[in-house]
C-alpha cells in the first residue's frame, strides 16, 4: 500500500458520509476548487459535484470558471483534457489509477508508427485517448459529434480513427467515408451482445433501446437511439414513453431516475460496469483537496498539440 492510500484509509475510518461531505465542501471553498464528476460515476459523487456530465462538456465547464483547483471524478484521459484546456489550474484525480482499458489500447509509440504506415490519412482521435495521442492527432472528435467531424474530411481521404473500433464503424457507417479502425474497444460497452438486448427487450416489450455507439454493430442495429451519454439523457427528457432499456454504463441510471422520476429504467445488461469509475470515493476527494495530490499535468508541447486538435474539432461544431 503506497503511502498516500494509508492515508486515505484512516481518513476513512474517521468519518461518517455525512460529516464528510461538509468537510469536503470546507475544503472545496478554501482550495477555490469545483468539483467535476462524469454521469459514470457513484451517485453520491454526482451530488456533489458542481458540474455533472460527459468529459468534453466537464472540461469545458471548468476552464469557464475561476477556479484554482479541479478534482476530476472521472478517469485519467479526463483529467488530461481538463489540464489541457486549463493549464493555470491544478487538476487533481481522488484516484490516480483510475484510467481507461480503451485508452490504453492505443499507446502513442504504436500510434506513431501507424501513422508512419497511413502518412496520407487524416487522424480523428475520439476524446477517449490520452494527451499524448491527442498530440498526433488532425482533429479530436466525441461520441457526439464523431459523424460531423468525419464529414468534413474529403471523402477521397483515408480517416485513422482511434481508439474506438465500434466508433469508428458506426462513424464510418454514417459518413459514408473511408474508414481505418485502430483495433481498440471499451470493455464495457464491448461486453453487450446481441443476446443481451434481445433477452431484455423481451422482458421489456414496450421500452425504447438507447445505446452508446462504443457498443458493438449489432447491438447498435437494435436500438431506437444511438447517442452520446447527453444524447440519451437528452432524448429520455425529450421522449413521452415511459420506458427504456439503456445500454450503456450503470452509473446514468442515477441522472437518469433523478431527472425522470415519472419514466422506467432497465439496464441491456447488469455487466456494463466500468470498475475504474468506481475507483473515487469521497474519502479520496478530500484526501486530494487536503493535500492537492495525485496531480495531472501534461507536458506543455504536447498540451499545445492536443489544444490544437481539441479547437479544429471545435471549430468545426
Ligand atoms: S466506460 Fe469504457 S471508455 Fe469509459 S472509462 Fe470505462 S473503459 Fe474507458
Amino acid at each position: 500500500m503506497f503511502k498516500w492510500e494509508e492515508k486515505v484509509v484512516k481518513t476513512i475510518e474517521k468519518h461518517t458520509q455525512k460529516d464528510l461531505v461538509k468537510e469536503i465542501l470546507l475544503w472545496k471553498k478554501k482550495r477555490e476548487a469545483i468539483i467535476l464528476a462524469h454521469v459514470y460515476q457513484p451517485g453520491e459523487i454526482q451530488d456533489i459535484a458542481d458540474f455533472t456530465g460527459d468529459s468534453l462538456f466537464l472540461s469545458q465547464q471548468a476552464a469557464q470558471t475561476n477556479a484554482k483547483v479541479i478534482v476530476f471524478c472521472g478517469v485519467h484521459f479526463m483529467a488530461e483534457t481538463a489540464a489541457i484546456l486549463s493549464p493555470e489550474k491544478i487538476v487533481l484525480l481522488p484516484e490516480v489509477k483510475a484510467g481507461c482499458p480503451m485508452a490504453d489500447m492505443a499507446p502513442a509509440e504504436k500510434v506513431k508508427s501507424k501513422i508512419k504506415e497511413l502518412p496520407k490519412a487524416v487522424v480523428i482521435s475520439y476524446v477517449n485517448s490520452s494527451a499524448a495521442v491527442k498530440s498526433l492527432s488532425d482533429y479530436c472528435c466525441t461520441s457526439a459529434n464523431a459523424v460531423q467531424v468525419a464529414q468534413t474530411i474529403p471523402v477521397e481521404k483515408d480517416i485513422l480513427f482511434l481508439p474506438d473500433m465500434n466508433l469508428a464503424n458506426f462513424t464510418a457507417k454514417r459518413s459514408k467515408r473511408k474508414i481505418v479502425p485502430w483495433p481498440g474497444f471499451c470493455s464495457v460497452h464491448h461486453l453487450l451482445t446481441r443476446d443481451d438486448v434481445i433477452k431484455a427487450k423481451k422482458l421489456h416489450p414496450q421500452a425504447l433501446l438507447l445505446v452508446h455507439p462504443e457498443c458493438r454493430p449489432e447491438v447498435c442495429d437494435l436500438a431506437d437511439y444511438i447517442g452520446s451519454t447527453r444524447g440519451i439523457i437528452n432524448f429520455v427528457s425529450n421522449n413521452p414513453t415511459k420506458e427504456y432499456i439503456i445500454g450503456t454504463e450503470l452509473g446514468i441510471f442515477y441522472p437518469l431516475k433523478k431527472n425522470n422520476p415519472d419514466k422506467q429504467f432497465f439496464p441491456a445488461s447488469e455487466k456494463m460496469i466500468c470498475q475504474n469509475m468506481k475507483l473515487i470515493t469521497l474519502e479520496k476527494i478530500l484526501y486530494s483537496l487536503k493535500n492537492l495530490e495525485p496531480r495531472i499535468t501534461v507536458p506543455e508541447d504536447i498540451r499545445k498539440k492536443s489544444l490544437k486538435a481539441l479547437n479544429r474539432m471545435l471549430e468545426i461544431t
